[in-house]
């Protein structure tokens, strides 16, 4: 499909778990997309090729760490320099650390803060100029039902996303009379590396094979007792950066099978 042929998507974090799976989405319908996100040259050129076999009309990937705001200036002006426009913008970009907050390391605590929280903060005040020269932009923060319930040993992770609910908030305010929308994504769990880490934790903890991890892992908080699947989050965002969602904004989207029904 090549409607949205000119139509310029970031997509932050796009190496690898949800933001990859994202722009799978975002390349089926046409997209121009660009990515950052960690990885080897050879895998980062596969993906960026995968993109393409998609359908997405441009993939480029922008080396920078969301973690440096110089790195993130660089990030927002490549992606309009090389292209010509960013009218979607979707900070994916996040990691994560459990530990009870007593032993919480604090270097752990500044990287998580800045890289779920402050990048966004950033990749948005840049973005929302280029945006509103065209009268048109659709920001999707993936945040997370962290970002409105809590669970042990996350402080960190639940301060960034809840601190990144809050920050979709006031951008919709802002932006409201505009055609520019700002919404949150909060995923119940997904498996990715990101959790895949979890599991591995809960196994080793608990002396259980990888099958009973999962399902002591999702059947605890996920009604469903079920993973959310990657595309699913890919639909919602193309349907969140598409015109029928053009009064949406200011929400903060739960996709966790039940979990904050609770
Ligand atoms: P992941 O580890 O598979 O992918 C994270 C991506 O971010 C990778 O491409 C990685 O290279 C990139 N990244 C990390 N640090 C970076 C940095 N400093 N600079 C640039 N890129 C960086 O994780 P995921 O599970 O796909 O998570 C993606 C987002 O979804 C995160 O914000 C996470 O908090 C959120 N989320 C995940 C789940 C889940 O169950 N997996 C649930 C809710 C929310």
């Amino acid at each position: 499909m090549s409607g949205n042929k000119n139509t310029v998507a970031l997509i932050t974090g796009a190496t690898s778990g949800i933001g990859k799976a994202i722009a799978e989405v975002f390349a089926k319908s046409g997209y121009r997309l660009a990515i950052n996100g960690f990885g080897e040259a050879a895998q980062i050129a596969e993906v960026l090729a995968h993109f393409k076999s998609l359908g997405a009309s441009e993939a480029i990937h922008i080396d920078s760490d969301m973690s440096k705001a110089a790195d993130i200036e660089k990030l927002i002006k490549e992606t309009h320099e090389k292209l010509g426009s960013l009218d979607v913008l979707i900070n994916n970009a996040g990691i994560q650390h459990t530990d009870n907050v007593e032993n919480f390391p604090v270097e752990k605590w500044d990287q998580i803060i800045a890289i779920n929280l402050t990048a966004a903060f950033h990749t948005i005040r840049l973005a929302v100029p280029l945006m509103r020269a065209r009268n048109f932009g659709r920001i999707i923060n993936i945040a997370s039902v962290h970002g409105l319930v809590a669970s042990n040993q996350k402080a960190a992770y639940v301060a960034s996303k809840h601190g990144l609910v809050g920050l979709t908030k006031v951008v919709a305010l802002e932006l409201a009379e505009t055609g520019i929308t700002c919404n949150a994504v909060c995923p119940g769990w997904v498996l990715t590396p990101l959790v895949e880490k979890q599991v591995n934790a809960i196994a080793e903890r608990e002396k259980i094979d990888h099958a009973a991890a999962v399902h002591k892992l999702v059947s605890e908080k996920q009604p469903s007792n079920q993973f959310v699947e990657l595309s699913e989050l890919g639909e919602l965002c193309l349907f969140l950066a598409g015109p029928a969602a053009r009064s949406i904004t200011g929400v903060s989207l739960p996709i966790d099978g039940g979990w904050t029904a609770r």
